[in-house]
């Protein structure tokens, strides 16, 4: 795993989100890389989000692919303040209850295998 995947993981292990941050077009990016999506340029910094965000769009899983989740569960893409897009489980949330603009903020939950998983919850 290279070393900025990593340190995602770790942060996401002590309990807390931070995305890279470029510093040259000040832009928050999201998956971990080794240089900017947006300017290219490789001055990524790393920084704590909020965890607060809305729902993009969503599906009902049901069929599970993590042992985890049990089917039928929800799976979103959530826009985060920040201005990032990732793609998490919606817990905590009926499946009748859930809409497009709601807001949810990120829980980080352990996995069997004891690997930190950001998942949201509605606010
Ligand atoms: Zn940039």
């Amino acid at each position: 795993m290279s070393g900025y995947k990593q340190i995602f993981k770790d942060k996401l292990q002590s309990g807390q989100m931070w995305l890279q941050y470029c510093l040259d077009c000040q832009r928050f990016v999201y998956y971990p890389r080794e240089r900017c999506p947006y300017c290219w340029q490789d001055r990524l910094d790393w920084q704590p989000v909020s965890g607060l965000g809305t729902v993009h769009s969503y599906t009902i899983v049901r069929v599970s692919a993590l042992p985890e989740f049990h089917p039928p569960y929800i799976y979103a893409l959530v826009d985060l303040t920040e201005g990032v897009r990732m793609a998490a489980n919606i817990e905590e949330c009926s499946l009748d209850r859930i809409q497009v603009g709601m807001p949810v903020h990120l829980k980080i939950i352990n996995r069997e295998d004891n690997a930190a998983l950001p998942i949201f919850i509605p606010v």
